[in-house]
């Protein structure tokens, strides 16, 4: 493990970088929300972004969230917790419980099973639709060209809360261009939300739209 890092500092700078991006582009930095990812980091991180009066939270694994998270929202009952790693069918009752908003939806059987666990327990869990917009063949996401098909499914034939789009870029391209497809996908079917920028371009996912950034490394500081 690499020393604890000063967490206040961090998001403190990261925060400030999103409102100088923010301004650049004419927005407003309160329209912009930070998700700090603490996956793989335990209590002794989280907790110090917590007291810095921080409660928006990202995790990509239903089991390690839940072995984390119930005993931090009792303490700090206004946390949200996003998730935005993959989804199995078999852990979605779970993370319905637990999660606040689900970044991850991408295909038809989760978004339909979703839908019947969520009028099973009335519980409502707002939903991003995850877009493979470098079209990998190895990665989650349904592809641009079926999106306003899933759209349909999701909004008006599911009704699930559907708040924007998400995508992760490949790593080894220009992730601008990737933001850009993702918020004209996001205009063409009427969705406001975007959540895309990670540690390394969360500034330039600012510059084109993003209403979430996700990050993890440039507050916590690196992953074991
Ligand atoms: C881990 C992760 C992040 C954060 O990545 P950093 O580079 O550490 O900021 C963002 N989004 C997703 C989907 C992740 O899995």
């Amino acid at each position: 493990m690499s020393p604890t890092p000063d967490i206040a500092e961090n998001l403190a700078a990261v925060k400030a970088e999103i409102a100088t991006a923010a301004e650049e582009a004419g927005r407003r930095p309160e329209d912009i929300g930070l998700i700090a990812v603490s996956k793989t980091h335990g209590q002794d991180r989280i907790i110090p972004a917590l007291e810095t009066g921080h409660r928006l939270f990202g995790e990509n694994r239903v089991q390690e969230a839940e072995e984390k998270w119930p005993a931090l929202k009792e303490r700090f009952p206004d946390v949200r917790l996003h998730l935005i790693g993959p989804l199995q069918t078999n852990k979605l009752a779970r993370a319905v419980q637990l999660f606040d908003v689900i970044e991850t939806v991408d295909r038809p059987k989760l978004a339909r099973k979703l839908s019947e666990e969520m009028a099973k327990t009335g519980r409502r869990v707002d939903c991003y639709l995850q877009v493979n917009t470098g079209e990998e063949p190895q990665k989650a996401g349904v592809l641009p060209a079926d999106l306003a098909d899933f759209i349909h499914l999701c909004r008006d034939e599911l009704q699930l809360p559907v708040k924007g789009l998400m995508a992760i870029p490949p790593v080894d391209e220009e992730p601008a261009l990737h933001f850009a497809l993702l918020r004209k996908l996001a205009k063409e079917n009427g969705l406001e939300g975007l959540s895309m920028g990670m540690s390394g371009d969360f500034d330039i996912a600012v510059t084109f739209g993003a209403t979430l950034v996700r990050v993890g490394t440039a507050i916590f500081g690196g992953r074991p």
